[in-house]
């Protein structure tokens, strides 16, 4: 059975009962789903007050009783795991064995946050005379508000619930309306875990009117936002407005840098493997490959070979490695990129065009002799779309890779210490991964710079972004 679509406001689960509705797609084949209730301008009021309601109590709940429900949220995913990410394959697309994987490891950002909420410390500063004593306290920041994208519904709305909740924070979430099951699921396990009402809300609807409206409220203090560039930076000049903090985690356009005394074929390999996760609708994903003169052939050869052997489907499919795009809009949206591609001169040398059928599907797609101003080069794809171009010295795949405002992630392939040392020092990214793809575990920071966003999310830096410093001072 599909996930019973629904709004979670101050501890009651609320049917459409008349609100309009939008219908819930599956990606594979179109068929509808479910109907997922919009939020009205009451439902959001509702909310807001419920969080600004429980924030009251909240903020001052003991860490021990936080860190319990947040352990028993992450038993839960573990136990329902099965379930929920089949409906995120069906709501999403992504092979089960990903949305399984996903549902894993989020249960270990939820035992993560568990942990360190006991852990939220203030200091003492020496004071200048003996009878003073001078405190910084850290406190919650009060009511957030929290837009999570469909590419990774679980794990991108877990990790901004824990945050604000393990802080003592109250929030209103609104999540992808396009693959809603996974954060409803989120909010059944929060309330049978036991979280108080009106600590977590989730609200559906038209995204520019739910996140204008939570945004501009008084009540709100705090902003979190994961999707793409040009929406975090309405979201965060509107926030800016209203003077409240954000946490932006925006899109990326990785560059991968292949050097030629690295193990090729294993690089190519597993970058191909990489590519293909959630049919490239990651903001993480490798993006522009750079590979070194020498490799450059090498490279092309073994990583075109996997992407061929690729098997595209039904996410429910034994055997399927990657699925149909998230939605409809992405097939234009790549399209476009492909267009661009061969308008400037480059070489489609595998797949190129959407693949014939219900679902949205698009094949793996190597693109080669490609201009660095070219679109694919210069604009986030967000599909399983990999342009190759050849590079001859550091200094020069350097200036390269930093020449785009994006600064979410890399990838570096040698053998040389000198090298890796010399490049991830001058990477102007958040996450550096060198031989291996090591970013967003639970105990590691996660978050870009330059137009790729603010603020870290996971790592000791969790909560950061949720609490206000207060200093006290007295004699
Ligand atoms: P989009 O920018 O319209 O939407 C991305 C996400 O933001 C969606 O979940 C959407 O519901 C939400 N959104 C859009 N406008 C909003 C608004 N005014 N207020 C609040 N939320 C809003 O793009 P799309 O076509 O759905 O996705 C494509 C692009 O989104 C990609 O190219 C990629 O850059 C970006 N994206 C990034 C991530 C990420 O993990 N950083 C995830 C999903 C999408």
């Amino acid at each position: 059975m599909y996930e019973n679509l629904t709004l979670y406001i101050d501890g009651k689960f609320i049917a459409a009962e008349g609100r309009h509705t939008q219908p819930v797609v599956n990606p594979a084949n179109r068929e509808v789903l479910g109907h997922l209730p919009h939020a009205t301008e009451e439902d959001l009021q509702a909310a807001l007050e419920a969080a600004d309601r429980a924030f009251q109590s909240w903020k001052h709940s003991n860490p021990m009783d936080r860190a319990a429900i947040l352990r028993k949220v992450g038993e839960l995913t573990r136990e329902r795991a099965k379930d929920i990410a089949r409906n995120l394959t069906l709501d999403q697309g992504k092979p089960f064995s990903e949305a399984l994987g996903e549902l894993v490891s989020c249960a270990d950002h939820a035992d993560w946050h568990a942990e360190e909420c006991r852990r939220i410390y203030g200091r003492i500063i020496t004071p200048r005379s003996p009878n003073v004593r001078q405190m910084v306290l850290r406190e919650p920041i009060g009511v957030c508000v929290a837009f999570t994208p469909w590419n990774f519904p679980y794990n991108q709305a877990i990790r901004k619930v824990c945050a604000a909740i393990g802080a003592g924070c109250t929030i209103v979430l609104k999540g992808p309306e396009d693959s809603p099951s996974a954060v409803m699921a989120i909010a059944k396990m929060f309330h049978d875990a036991g979280l108080p009402p009106g600590v977590l809300n989730l609200v559906w609807g038209d995204p520019p009117k739910v996140s204008d409206y939570l945004i501009r409220s008084p009540i709100s203090r705090k902003v979190s936002f994961t999707g793409s560039v040009p929406v975090g930076k309405q979201l965060a000049a509107l926030a800016g407005a209203h003077m409240k903090r954000v946490t932006m985690e925006l899109g990326g356009h990785s560059p991968v840098l292949v050097f030629d005394d690295a193990d090729i074929e294993k690089a190519a390999k597993m970058l191909a493997k990489f590519k293909i996760r959630n049919a490239g609708q990651v903001c993480v994903s490798p993006t522009r490959f750079y590979v070194q003169r020498k490799a450059y052939d090498k490279f092309l050869a073994a990583f075109t070979d996997v992407l061929k052997g690729i098997k595209t489907g039904d996410g429910l499919e034994e055997g399927t490695e990657m699925g149909p795009l998230a939605h409809e809009r992405r097939i234009p949206s790549i399209s476009r990129f492909i267009e661009d591609a061969r308008a400037r001169g480059g070489d489609v040398i595998l797949g190129g065009d959407p693949i014939e059928g219900k679902g949205f599907f698009f094949p793996p797609t190597v693109v080669t002799n490609l201009p660095d101003d070219s679109m694919l080069m210069t604009e986030e794809p967000f599909g399983p779309v990999a342009p190759v171009v050849a590079f001859d010295d550091t200094e020069e795949v350097i200036k390269k890779a930093n020449s785009l405002p994006f600064g979410l992630s890399s990838y570096v392939f040698t053998n040389s210490l000198q090298t890796a040392t010399r490049v991830s020092n001058a990477l102007e990214v958040g996450m550096v991964n060198i031989n291996h793809f090591g970013s967003a575990l639970p105990e590691t920071p996660f978050g870009g710079v330059k137009d790729s966003g603010i603020g870290s999310e996971g790592g000791s830096e969790t909560f950061d972004g949720y609490l206000v410093t207060k200093f006290v001072t007295h004699v």
